[in-house]
């Protein structure tokens, strides 16, 4: 999508830290880290947000809950200590950036509830 950042990111128009990438999915270091470990899992796909998921993004769901996260946790080393998991969701959910992007933070003990 035309002026979308992270469309950008997945096109490797702007830069990024990637730490995974496959067909269908882009991961990279988020830019202002909020834990020891911050990254934030994109679909190359553009949409907007959980909420615009379509019965058509199945796959695309589970693959990223199923196979990405579980294997950057393990990779990036934070499985065993735990993880946060984060899809900030439109205005009330703090969402900033308008492409679907799954927040992996780790390496410090997070508290709840979130501000
Ligand atoms: P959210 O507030 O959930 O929409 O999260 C957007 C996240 O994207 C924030 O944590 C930002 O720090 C991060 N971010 C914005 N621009 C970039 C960028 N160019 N590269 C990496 N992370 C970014
Ligand atoms: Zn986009």
């Amino acid at each position: 999508m035309a002026d979308c950042i992270f469309c950008k990111i997945a096109a490797g128009e702007i830069p990024s830290q990637k730490v995974y990438e496959d067909e269908s999915v882009v991961a990279f270091k988020d830019l202002s880290p909020k834990a020891p470990v911050h990254v934030l899992i994109i679909p190359k796909k553009h949409i907007q947000s959980v909420a615009h998921f379509q019965a058509e993004d199945k796959d695309l769901a589970a693959h990223i809950f199923v196979d990405v996260v579980p294997k950057l946790a393990d990779e990036l080393k934070i499985s065993s200590g735990g993880f946060r998991v984060v899809m900030n969701t439109g205005k009330n959910g703090g969402q900033t950036v308008h492409h679907l992007h799954v927040h992996l933070l780790g390496g410090r003990k997070m508290t709840w509830p979130p501000g």
